[in-house]
């Protein structure tokens, strides 16, 4: 095995098989390569186009969390955007791969990207990027500001328009940056999409759960947003608990009294919201520390 090298970052360019690929071993598909150098062609659609997919998954201690379900959505973002299948095994390979070389302790960024390749080319391009985390341990305490932001779609959208993607995590997070950028211009950290209609999406990087009647709740994940694999863990630790748990449409009325609401995501894990369109907003910081210990708890 070879001895963790102990920096970061840590990139490694991966040579995609076909999902139905008979192979066991893949070390001769991985290349570490240098990140401060070039790597990619010009032609690259991701970085042309943003034509690819992602998944960001943290490694906690030498821990890489909830491979299983980022590795399902990587691939349901790949059929959404008519990408062939990845090989589950070789980027299972490809993680493990990595986290071998990764400092042993602490908090580390996974990036997975998989993008459509080169313009002429006949196959996909990946690579896996890992990065030290943000120290978000103030944040998780303290909770964040919240504005809710018109997304410009109506309830429905991926049924009726399944040409933008929508429930694929893209590499096109450009409108997702834009938001947060608004979000801040509007005093707040981090925004809450609704549709036009009133209905709650999800944040720009991250999943909504709200607690409402003693039920947490989060907004169905039915093609219109990603199933957020953060939020899964913690609805499974909560289901544990004897806890009652739904997925279903919330209205943004819903929301404003909600007696308490999270976002989570991968990295930042679980944050309550202490105030919501400039609103002071009840937060129960308590059931924040038992997620995020439940969330960091994990060893797969
Ligand atoms: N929704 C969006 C749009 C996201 O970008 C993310 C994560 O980046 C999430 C939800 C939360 O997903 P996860 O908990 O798997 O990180």
């Amino acid at each position: 095995m070879t001895a963790p090298s102990q920096t970061l970052p840590f990139t490694l360019l991966i040579d995609p098989l076909p999902a139905d690929s008979p192979r066991g071993h893949f070390g001769d598909t991985f290349r570490e390569v240098d990140w401060t150098a070039p790597a990619l062609r010009v032609g690259e659609l991701s970085a042309q186009r943003g034509d690819g997919v992602f998944e960001t998954l943290g490694v906690v201690d030498g821990h890489p969390q909830a491979v299983a379900a980022h590795l399902a959505r990587l691939a349901t973002s790949a059929a959404i955007c008519e990408l062939p299948a990845p090989n589950e095994v070789q980027w299972r390979a490809a993680i493990a791969y990595a986290v071998e070389r990764l400092p042993e302790q602490g908090e580390i960024v996974l990036k997975l990207v998989y993008s459509r390749g080169v313009d002429s080319g006949p196959a996909p391009t990946a690579w896996l990027h890992a990065t030290a985390a943000p120290d978000f341990g103030t944040v998780r305490a303290s909770g964040i500001r919240a504005v809710t932001l018109n997304r410009g779609y109506p309830h429905g959208v991926a049924e009726q328009t399944p040409w933008l993607l929508m429930g694929a995590k893209t590499l096109s997070y450009a409108v997702n940056m834009a938001a947060l950028r608004e979000a801040h211009r509007r005093g707040a950290d981090d925004a809450i999409f609704l549709t036009h209609d009133g209905f709650v999406l999800e944040g720009p990087t991250s999943t909504v759960v709200l607690r409402a009647g003693g039920v947490f709740v989060s907004p169905a994940p039915s093609g219109a947003i990603l199933h957020g694999t953060t939020q899964q863990s913690v609805f499974e630790h909560l289901q544990a608990a004897g806890e009652r748990t739904e997925y279903r449409d919330v209205t943004a009325d819903e929301l404003r009294a909600a007696d308490a609401v999270w976002l989570l995501s991968s990295v930042r894990l679980a944050v309550h919201v202490i105030e919501l369109d400039g609103r002071p907003f009840p937060a129960v910081p308590e059931l924040t520390r038992a997620f995020n210990a439940a969330l960091l708890a994990r060893t797969s």
